[in-house]
């Protein structure tokens, strides 16, 4: 309790409603099959909302059905253990229950998804929500069924997702078989969810265990144990918690972090520069600057292993759809903090789990898009949101093995649909507004993170931290000229923690992170990853896909819900609310930490099968990193040899042709790194920028080039 909970021994794939402990009644098959079954269709969609969720949801349809790899993967022969996968997988993308049953001769995995909250009367948002509840579970109850279907197919098994309005499935009938739901004349009861739900189903030939259906009694669940989450599931408290706050605020109480002007780090405004897109390492090894083993892997990056590659085809579908022209009809909307209100209300309806906002300085914009064209700055407000990349699989990872990149594509594939849902509905109400993803994103992310208040920048490097989920997430921007209202930037001491911690620097498998002290870089104050190391290190990992230990292993990745361990409660509860404690408890929970045995691999949260997909089919892979804590190593920051590429070592924004990393001038260049007091003194005496922080220009009289794409992997369409 103190330490540890029950939801740490609970197995991933029974998810976080306790259905396992549920009555179960054999009978109600037979039941079933005498009544007539109800067609999976979908009304016309509502409102602006509804509308904008419609588009989405048909984007996944299009994508319900496909051939299955060439090859069938080397999976086990026990069904229990695939169902883990399965079950486990669909809990990954967030459905809140998961259900097996036979459809035929195949085999129905039912997925359930509940309704967020609408938003209060007065909210703005709810006129927009109220109407679109049913459009938008719907919406995303069809991207698990279709990222499950996929993952199927990748397996080498056909397998088809069933989404609202795109068959003659009864979806109601199959939820009742897979013990999700009881009967109650014509309704459709949940044992636990008394608000609306979204069916969907994938149908398969895949061999599954089947679950049983549900007694009537099953509908008394909600006993003492479940309030006190006993079993290790979401307990009923936790529920409550999260029901009683008001909609435009997160699930945690990010209100109680201090505020103040300016992010906790330096920034220089004024010197900070403008880079282009060509300059992020993953472009770079794209277009071959980083040699050709790195370019033949990042081709490959986001196919390499059948749970991510499942996720790829919606995400890119959705590049189309991330900006177009607001309605001529401009809806009268209220005041900047009412739309504020709203917009977070709306995000967090469809699934953001935390929201910030702040206007956009110059610098925040990309220099050049990836096809070399300059971008100019087009809209004032950013609204930044965070997709928490879930603790319980981090925990069964080791942040390097094969479920590393789903974690990431998971984040940006929800990151994406949420933001993307959010524009055509701002776009609808006559105003513009884009989201800005991974894939196709014209802003730095970084700097709108720190000043939209969602965190402080921390060891890792380029990497902001959060108080309540770390540095656990994936970010995604919706740009507008809707008038809002800025949030300010947090402080909650992350620099004082992360100065008396190396926990980071310690477990990164390349010793990309600094052990030493901040410098300035860019115009930015920070610990200065070694960045071209980190990119050839997540890129060519061949015992897993990508990397995200440093997540993983650090102190405040941690769960501070009402069901989180009791003493992470309180250090969290201390670390916002009792600053001034930092000096006594900073040293004490980065020791106490280790102790525990924190960013150890936790069994019970391995659910997916480790699986690589080399030319389209899964295979064994060569190798599996199973890392824990490596308490010995340690380098002198002294001897630490870090490579940096400050704005005038960045490659010509308009050139595709591969410009090779010199390595040996970015180990070269640290030494012209100035350090926060430096730059303040040089500031002070009105001193000149440094010569590095101007960019690369562009080449005179280039073509703007065109945009890099991904060589076809050969795996499921
Ligand atoms: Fe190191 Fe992995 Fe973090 Fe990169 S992502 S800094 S390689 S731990
Ligand atoms: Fe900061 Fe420690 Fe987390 Fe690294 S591991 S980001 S040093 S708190």
């Amino acid at each position: 309790m103190l330490f540890r909970t029950a939801a740490d021994d609970r197995p991933y794939h029974l998810g976080p409603f306790p259905l396992e402990t549920l009555p179960r009644d054999e009978g109600v098959a037979g039941e079933e099959s005498r009544s007539s079954p109800v067609e999976n269709s979908a009304p016309q969609p509502q409102g602006v909302l509804g509308r904008a969720a419609r588009i989405y949801r048909d984007l996944y349809a299009s994508l319900a059905e496909g051939e299955p790899a060439a090859k069938r993967a080397p999976i086990p022969d026990d069904p229990a253990r695939r169902a883990v996968d399965i079950k486990g997988y669909a809990y990954f993308m967030n459905a809140s229950q998961v259900g097996i049953c036979r459809d035929g001769d195949e085999y129905a995995v039912v997925v359930l998804v509940e309704a967020e909250r609408v938003p209060e009367p007065g909210n703005p948002a709810r006129g927009w929500v109220e109407p679109a509840v049913g459009e938008v579970i719907d919406m995303r109850a069809a991207e698990i069924a279709v990222c499950l279907a996929r993952h199927i197919r990748q397996l080498g098994f056909p397998a088809r997702a069933h989404v609202a309005g795109n068959g003659k499935l009864d979806c109601e009938r199959l939820a009742v078989l897979a013990g999700l739901a009881v009967r109650d004349g014509t309704a459709l009861k949940n044992p636990f969810i008394e608000g609306r739900f979204a069916l969907a189903a994938v149908t398969t030939s895949y061999e599954l265990p089947v679950d049983k259906p549900l007694a009537r009694e099953a509908l008394k669940a909600k006993g003492l144990r479940y309030w006190l989450g006993i079993n290790g599931a979401m307990s009923g408290r936790e529920r409550n918690r999260r029901a009683k706050r008001a909609t435009h605020l997160s699930r945690y109480p990010m209100e109680q972090v201090k505020r103040v002007e300016r992010p906790t780090t330096l920034v220089l405004d004024d010197e900070v520069p403008r880079v282009p897109k060509r300059a992020s390492f993953f472009d770079r090894a794209l277009r071959g600057d980083l040699g050709e083993k790195a370019q033949a892997e990042r081709n490959r990056f986001a196919f390499k292993q059948p749970h991510t590659a499942g996720m790829m085809a919606p995400m890119r579908s959705m590049v189309p759809l991330q900006g177009g022209n607001p309605s001529p009809q401009k809806a009268f909307l209220g005041d900047a903090a009412a739309n504020s209100r709203a917009i977070k209300s709306l995000s967090y309806f469809l699934g953001a789990d935390l929201t910030g906002i702040c206007e956009i300085p110059a610098y925040a914009w990309y220099s050049h898009g990836q096809d070399g064209q300059e971008i100019r700055p087009y809209h004032k407000y950013a609204v930044v949101m965070l997709i928490d990349q879930e603790y319980d699989t981090m925990e069964g990872a080791s942040g390097d093995d094969w479920i590393s990149g789903a974690q990431s594509m998971r984040g940006y594939l929800r990151g994406a649909e949420i933001a993307g849902v959010m524009a055509e509905t701002i776009r609808g109400l006559g105003h513009p507004a884009r989201s800005q993803t991974n894939v196709d994103s014209d802003v730095l992310h970084i700097p709108l993170l720190l000043l939209a208040g969602l965190g402080e920048l921390s060891r890792i490097g380029e990497l902001v931290l959060n108080p309540f989920v770390g540095p656990r997430f994936k970010s995604v921007v919706l740009t507008t000229n809707l008038p809002l209202e800025p949030d300010r930037p947090i402080d909650f001491g992350l620099q004082y923690f992360c100065s008396h911690c190396t926990k980071c620097a310690r477990e990164c498998p390349c010793d990309a992170i600094p052990w030493g002290g901040k410098i300035m870089f860019n115009g930015y104050e920070m610990w200065k990853p070694d960045v071209e190391r980190c990119a050839r290190y997540r890129l060519t990992n061949s015992k897993g896909s990508a990397c995200g230990r440093c997540m993983k292993t650090c102190p405040l990745n941690k769960v501070v819900t009402a069901d989180g361990p009791l003493l992470t409660r309180i250090a969290s509860w201390c670390g916002v609310n009792a600053m001034w404690l930092k000096p006594l408890l900073v040293p004490i929970a980065v020791k106490l930490d280790d102790w525990i045995g924190n960013g150890k691999r936790n069994p019970a949260k391995k659910w997916w099968l480790d699986l690589e997909i080399v030319d389209g089919a899964c295979v064994v892979p060569k190798g599996v990193n199973q890392r824990d804590l490596d308490l010995s190593h340690k380098i002198d920051p002294a001897k630490q040899n870090m490579a940096v590429y400050p704005a005038s070592m960045m490659p010509v924004p308009n050139d595709n042709s591969p410009q090779a990393v010199d390595r040996k001038a970015a180990l070269a260049a640290l030494a012209m790194m100035e350090s926060p007091l430096q730059a303040k003194e040089r500031k002070a005496r009105g001193g000149p920028k440094p010569l590095h922080y101007v960019p690369t220009p562009p080449k005179a009289g280039a073509e703007a080039g065109k945009k890099p794409e991904l060589a076809n992997y050969g795996g499921v369409r």
